[in-house]
């Protein structure tokens, strides 16, 4: 954890990942130790097509859009909306 003013940070695996970029030895370390789990259940395996998140993922129908993202492609997608 890094706390930034009175703000704590977690420290993703994205960003371990970026401050090792120049360094194949520190970045094979990361690689093995720090890589996310490979996962065959959970929300985690569906992250929404456009931009990723993995809360409020509509799955229905194959979907795999976020609720947010979901909003604007609905209407191309030929989704009305009755009230
Ligand atoms: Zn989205």
């Amino acid at each position: 954890m890094i706390v930034i003013g009175n703000r704590a940070m977690y420290m993703t695996f994205k960003n371990m990942k970026k401050q090792v970029e120049g360094k194949p030895e520190k970045l094979a370390r990361v690689m093995k130790f720090n890589a996310p789990k490979q996962r065959n259940s959970g929300r985690n395996i569906y992250p929404c097509r456009i931009c990723g998140k993995t809360e409020g993922v509509i799955n229905k129908y194959g979907l795999h859009y976020c609720r947010q993202c979901f909003r604007e492609v609905a209407k191309d997608l030929g989704f009305k909306k009755f009230n």
